[in-house]
């Protein structure tokens, strides 16, 4: 046995060839290599279903791979567990949030590692090792406070914590920054480029390629499961990259604007008053195509024609553990049921297929549990179960949160056709270029207050976020007309 290499500053941390993983009857792994330095920040890019997360799950003991080597400080490893990852110094940031929603922030970030004194769990150890980490990370988020009344940033920044805590030597953040405000994607950035000055070595997977300018060195290109290219980031530009992750370049971002919106007002808003986060609304008036709505739950809405694509897809609108056949159909099973009342299976299939065939749904079946989709993939799904309930407007909130640039655009066309058919589109987004590709009038708030409706072929992003920031003059103010967001 040849002495242990660890500190020896050239040899890979990690060291990957000819790796392969299938699932069933799909190839989600064929021969993929990766080598990953101390101190270096990696990044792996490929649309949805390349192989990232199944890669990553392999180098945190999630899986094993059926074939190829893996090499941990230069010697042949097998990686058998999560927890022998973790004996390893491998630590993975998964993309799906997995905290425990009932325990503490301190009691998820020591989960299965608490500290102990004599027989009993050391809470004030475990108490002050949480706030340390999170201090470490520059959030004030409480130690004692219940997860599931966090929000999903917040969780994010706990579940980064807990990987801190753990003293990783090799770090695999798959997303980190998704459901991130910008502030603390920043400073999350800024714990990585502190991370790699200690030596750690990470794996990054993001979409958003313009994060990874400043940290990354090196970058991985994977598509359809296959190894494309490794490249180094100052030899490399983002167009050579996405062309490599879609295998064409992308010149268009957005799809052309061939519609015009049409003269008739589909959804009115008035004087919508709401003081403080929940209950019901104190004044105001909703119209949709003329009539008079009262809104007084989810329920309500949707019976009126109205659905909401939440940022959350697992939370809400996806029952992941569901077929997708059985998720597109979900809202509407009254449609199916036959003379007896009971659904039938023979419609609830052909439902299905249709909508999966005229989405472009990527799924080996209608029977494919939710869950095992790609994000946009996921995302179509939502939105074919409110097409299936005949939606009239549709609000989608940060539609394309965390999904790659290819589905991207898919799911921009599919927004597209639906304003073509009639739908109302409400797209609610943080990404700037997003919203003045895809809309044609921007509604901006500032603190509760509609500050302004622009048209969006008009206006420049400064402005947009001009409009979000700072006050508007008396003189500058929109005629009070503008000011109803009309569909
Ligand atoms: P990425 O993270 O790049 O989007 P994944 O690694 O999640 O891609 O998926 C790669 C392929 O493997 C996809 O086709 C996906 O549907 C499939 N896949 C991933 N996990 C499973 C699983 N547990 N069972 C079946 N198929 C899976
Ligand atoms: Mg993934």
């Amino acid at each position: 046995m040849s002495a242990p290499l660890t500190d020896s500053p050239s040899v890979p941390l990690l060291r990957m060839r000819g790796v392969c993983k299938r699932f069933d009857n799909v190839v989600a792994l064929a021969g993929v290599a990766l080598q990953v330095h101390r101190g270096e920040v990696h990044a792996i890019c490929g649309e949805n279903g390349a192989g990232k997360s199944t890669l990553m799950k392999i180098i945190s003991g999630v899986y094993t791979p059926d074939e190829g080597e893996i090499h941990i400080d230069d010697r042949p490893t097998r990686i058998e567990s999560l927890s022998h990852a973790q004996a390893l110094g491998i630590v993975m940031i998964h993309q799906e949030l997995n905290l425990v929603p009932h325990l503490t922030v301190a009691e998820n970030i020591w989960l299965g590692r608490e500290p102990r004194r004599g027989w009993f769990v050391d809470r004030a150890r475990q108490y002050d090792g949480a706030r340390d980490c999170l201090r470490r990370l520059g959030v004030d988020i409480d130690p004692d406070a219940e997860v599931s009344t966090l929000s999903i940033g917040q969780q994010q920044l706990v579940e980064i914590a807990k990987a801190l805590s753990m003293q990783a030597r090799l770090l695999i953040m798959d997303e980190p920054t998704s459901s991130l405000a910008e502030a603390d994607a920043a400073r999350l950035l800024q714990v990585v480029q502190d991370l790699k000055r200690a030596g750690v070595g990470i794996v990054y997977i993001s979409h958003r390629l313009d994060e990874l300018e400043h940290i990354v060195d090196r970058v991985t290109v994977l598509r359809d499961g296959h190894y494309i290219a490794t490249r180094s980031w100052g030899e490399t530009s983002i167009n050579e990259i996405v062309g490599l992750m879609v295998g064409r370049e992308l010149t268009q971002q957005f799809p052309p604007a061939t519609r015009l919106p049409s003269a008739e007002v589909l959804l009115r808003v008035r004087g919508l008053r709401r003081e403080g986060v929940f209950g019901p609304v104190e004044a105001g008036e909703i119209e949709l195509a003329g009539e008079r709505l009262t809104i007084r739950s989810p329920r309500d809405a949707i019976a009126a024609g109205i659905a909401y694509v939440s940022e959350d897809r697992k939370a809400h609108g996806l029952a992941v553990k569901m077929s997708v056949a059985h998720n597109i159909t979900l809202a509407n099973v009254g449609a199916l049921a036959n003379g007896l009342g009971f659904i039938d299976a023979t419609r609830e299939r052909e439902t299905a297929e249709s909508f999966i065939r005229q989405l472009d749904i990527r799924t080996p079946s209608p029977d494919q549990i939710a869950r095992l989709l790609s994000g946009g993939n996921q995302q179509k799904v939502v939105i074919a179960k409110w097409l299936f309930r005949q939606a009239r407007v549709i609000l989608f909130d940060e539609p394309t949160r965390g999904i790659d640039v290819g589905a991207k655009y898919a799911i921009y066309e599919l927004m597209d056709q639906l304003a073509a058919q009639g739908i109302g589109v409400v797209l609610i987004s943080s990404d700037l270029p997003e919203v003045l590709g895809m809309s044609d009038r921007v509604a901006v708030f500032r603190q509760g207050e509609l500050a302004s409706v622009l048209e969006t072929r008009r206006c420049t992003q400064q402005e947009v976020m001009h409009h979000a920031s700072v006050g508007l003059t008396e003189s500058s103010k929109p005629p009070l007309a503008a000011l109803e967001p009309i569909l």
